[in-house]
């Protein structure tokens, strides 16, 4: 099995990632969180939150509608351009992104070339393609009662989508941030939630899915200074992943995105790059968008989109710096820089060696046997203490000592704490180190 399928198995087996819709055979493409993945992954929003908003005095927070009015993709450019290259085998009729199937090739590529690198049918080898076709990934949806049997004119009119990006929910609430606000700027607007892709070929677990929550900051500045802000803004991402959550320096790379595989609004574009279990692939994107949306939405909408500085008085459209994570991504490089395996045969041990504040739990506390009332009754207490002070602190009583510890490993609890008969006489535990082994005596009253 490889690292990935490891990571993938350890997820169902303890609780933190199920394939989606399991129980009917699944549903490509999505996968749901269990237990203590939620867990993980709401530390993991939590942290960003607090670091990029919470911390600063320069972001304003919004959480905005997923289904918004059809206009806004229209000036976004997603219904135009949001659009994947896809090509159908005529032989057994598999649909492939053609960009995903050739070497060193972007979205952009068209039929021509792709007939030029006679790639074979990934499916039944065979290689008689039909034309690359433009597929737009935006989910259609219909807002209000439309009928089965209404003609296509009316269920048209009632278009409506789920957002793609959580972006444009926050450049529609620029005007209002400003008005209500009226920041300094250069200022930022940031949003957690759902955008939704309908991907050709989801792939690679929670890497490539159909549904993901994304962290988006747009960070306006005024124009003449997009380079400074830029590179504010590449650092702080660095101290984010690295710092905060701490992914190994080493397995982080950017990319600078050369001009033809940008997207459409982007002048500059450094995509940070992670090594994944099962290679490189991207984590997240700093993308410098110009005044290319606030621009988009002053014509649409025909309201001005313009900043006054305070102090020079001078009047532009903002530029806008967007660090754009996705959060599935982000926990996949958290798992997999966590997932550690020591030892061979009977000793083999699995370790997820997450940082204390992104474990599901921070101690557990067992008592070193179930049958012996007075100890349980110990053990209860020192578990209700800890639990009321801390809040994630799990029980387990379950096999014996060894057994609990295996599963504790596995789900990354830092520290094991067993109530024993000297715990009767002496009032210390035992706390055993999950990353060590170690085992050391420790007063109650110290924990
Ligand atoms: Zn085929």
């Amino acid at each position: 099995m490889s690292k990935l399928d490891n990571i993938v198995s350890l997820c169902k087996r303890r609780g933190f990632i199920f394939p989606g819709s399991d129980v009917y055979g699944g549903m490509a493409g999505t996968w749901d969180f269990g237990p203590l993945g939620v867990t993980v992954k709401k530390k993991i929003m939590d942290e960003w939150w607090k670091f990029f908003v919470e911390d600063r005095e320069d972001m304003y927070g919004v959480d905005a509608a997923i289904i918004m009015n059809p206009r806004t993709w229209v000036a976004s450019g997603h219904t135009a351009t949001f659009a994947d290259p896809l090509v159908e085998c005529k032989e057994c009729k598999s649909r492939f992104r053609a960009d995903k199937i050739t070497e060193g090739f972007s979205e952009s590529i068209t039929t021509e070339e792709f007939l030029n690198t006679h790639t074979k049918c990934p499916n039944c080898g065979k290689e008689n393609w039909g034309p690359i076709r433009k597929f737009n990934m935006m989910f259609e949806t219909h807002v209000g009662a439309v009928l089965p049997d209404d003609d296509k004119e009316i269920a048209d009119k009632n278009i409506a989508y789920l957002r793609p990006e959580t972006a444009q929910g926050i450049f529609t609430n620029f005007k209002n941030v400003v008005d209500a606000f009226y920041p300094d700027i250069p200022f930022g607007i940031a949003q957690q939630g759902k955008a939704f892709r309908n991907e050709i070929s989801p792939r690679d677990f929670i890497l490539r899915d159909r549904e993901c929550s994304q962290m988006e900051i747009e960070y306006f500045v005024n124009p003449k200074t997009w380079e400074e802000n830029f590179e504010k803004m590449r650092k702080l991402q660095h101290d984010f992943l690295e710092g905060v959550l701490g992914l190994p320096a080493k397995n982080l790379h950017e990319l600078d995105v050369p001009a033809a595989d940008r997207a459409h609004y982007s002048k500059r574009t450094i995509d940070f790059m992670f090594d994944y279990p099962n290679g490189e692939g991207e984590l997240m994107g700093l993308a410098y968008r110009t005044d290319f949306d606030l621009g988009n939405i002053a014509r649409e909408s025909g309201k001005s989109m313009e900043y006054r500085d305070k102090i020079t008085g001078e009047t532009f459209t903002p530029h806008v710096i967007e660090p754009s994570i996705g959060v599935e991504r982000l926990f996949l490089a958290i798992l997999s820089t966590a997932y550690t395996e020591e030892g061979k045969g009977d000793d083999k041990r699995i370790i997820l060696k997450l940082p204390e504040e992104l474990a599901p739990y921070k101690y557990c506390v067992s008592p070193l046997l179930k049958n012996k009332p007075e100890l349980v009754k110990k053990a209860q207490e020192v578990y209700k203490k800890l639990r009321k002070k801390y809040g994630n602190v799990t029980w387990d009583d379950s096999g014996n000592i060894g057994k609990r510890y295996k599963k504790q490993d596995e789900i990354g609890t830092p520290k094991c704490i067993v109530i024993d008969f000297d715990t009767l006489e002496d009032s210390t535990v035992t706390v055993r180190d999950r990353d060590t082994t170690k085992q050391t005596r420790v007063d109650i009253s110290k924990l």
